[in-house]
């Protein structure tokens, strides 16, 4: 049996958005996908900061230009049409690289089954036993499965739990609330983030940054009472998104022509749980190696901006209560341009520059220190995924 030249493990954000642009590319080269759950699902939202043209733009569902921060009577709100904030369906953009896909009778995509067994012959080539005992084997892995990970200080996990609702009718449907902070049981930041999607739907979510994931009963039920609360009338819940994203810097993997590819691959920054347009990047330059005959490449990470984040994080754990303040001062003393660059990981030194005057210079330079010393001490260990 002739091995494939790629096998994916996981039909996730980092697989599609690779496959989707040796698609269009013609590449010649064969693949075959690994999927566990159902290709069609619609189980969430991609929303970043553009501009950023890629295989999925024409599946954007929504684009906005201003966006708020807030907490009680306090409101920061920010226009910035140059770089909006953007959403794609899940759902949309996994039926278009499955299109995509079918075109190739050389590309194969084995959804409802799971890797069972791997190991590498001495000729390189990976051999596969899928729970289904079916065999195949390909010349390079890549592997999206969701790490498991154990997190430490300055590390904490963003868990949240959202809603799509139809409604008789909402106000406000210009402005996206990215963090819209409540209190809560516990000192960790806790905040709404609403999405107008049309004046009779919202994406409303509860989120937590914490340092072990939330227990989602507390957050569906923290959640629904805010609903209550803020007297925001649904008629009918169309779906619901969740998830505990790893607020942490995962250490890139490529040994023996298996490597980790999406968040598992260090795609996500630590500081956001923001990764698909970093993950578009990714592809971008994946794609580029492989269409000019070099071999797959992993995620790349930027050293300053993760020790960026592990400063601000660190600064977090320190005084957690704090957190709302910081965010709402970082939201309006930046030039918003700037933030939105620098929250998708492609900042210039000009705009950290702008971000780190932005912050209170005590807490932070105590927080840098303190980060510094604890990474020097070996107290801080590489996330690598278990
Ligand atoms: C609900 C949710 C909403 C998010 N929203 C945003 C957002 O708005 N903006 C943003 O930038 N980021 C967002 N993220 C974070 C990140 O962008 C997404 O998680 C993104 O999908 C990561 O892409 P990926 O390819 O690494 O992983 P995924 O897209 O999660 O793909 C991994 C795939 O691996 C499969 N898999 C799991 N276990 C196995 C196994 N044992 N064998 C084979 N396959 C397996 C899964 O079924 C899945 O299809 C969100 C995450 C979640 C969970």
């Amino acid at each position: 049996m002739k091995p494939y030249d790629l096998a994916f493990i996981g039909f996730g954000a980092a697989a599609m958005s690779l496959i989707a642009r040796l698609a269009q590319a013609n590449w010649p080269g064969s693949l075959v996908v690994i999927e566990p759950d159902a290709i069609e699902r619609n189980d969430r939202t991609w929303c970043g900061w553009g501009p950023n043209q890629h295989p999925f733009s024409d599946q954007l569902t929504q684009t906005w230009s201003r966006w708020a921060v807030s907490q009680a009577q306090q409101s920061v709100i920010r226009d910035a049409p140059e770089t909006p904030y953007e959403m794609l369906h899940a759902g949309g953009v996994r039926e278009r690289a499955r299109t995509m896909m079918q075109a190739r009778s050389d590309w194969a995509c084995l959804a409802d089954r799971a890797l069972a067994h791997s190991h590498q012959s001495a000729n390189g080539v990976w051999q596969l036993r899928l729970n289904t005992d079916e065999d195949l084997s390909a010349r390079w892995v890549l592997d999206a499965r969701p790490p498991a990970l154990s997190l430490t200080r300055p590390w904490l996990w963003q868990s949240f739990l959202g809603v799509e609702i139809q409604g008789p009718a909402f106000e406000d449907n210009d402005t996206v609330r990215l963090m819209d902070f409540v209190d809560a049981e516990t000192p960790w930041p806790t905040f709404f983030y609403e999405l107008p999607i049309s004046a009779s739907r919202r994406l409303i979510e509860i989120t937590q940054f914490v340092p072990e994931p939330s227990d989602m009963k507390a957050l569906e039920s923290t959640l629904h009472t805010e609903l209550n609360r803020r007297g925001i009338d649904h008629t009918a819940i169309i779906r619901q998104e969740l998830g505990h994203l790893p607020m942490a810097p995962i250490a890139s993997y490529n040994q023996n022509h298996w490597l980790r590819i999406g968040a598992a691959g260090g795609s996500m920054r630590p500081a956001t749980g923001y990764a698909f347009h970093a993950i578009q990047r990714w592809a971008d330059a994946c794609a580029h190696s492989l269409i000019t005959q070099q071999q797959p490449i992993a995620p790349k990470r930027s050293r300053l901006l993760d020790w960026l984040d592990g400063v601000f994080l660190e600064s977090l754990w320190r005084r957690p209560e704090q957190a709302s303040q910081r965010f709402i001062t970082l939201f309006e003393q930046t030039p918003p341009a700037a933030l939105t660059r620098f929250l998708m990981g492609r900042a210039s030194r000009v705009d950290i520059a702008r971000v780190l005057l932005a912050l209170p210079k005590g807490p932070m330079i105590r927080a840098a220190i303190a980060h510094t010393l604890r990474r020097a001490s070996g107290a801080i260990q590489p996330n690598t995924p278990r």
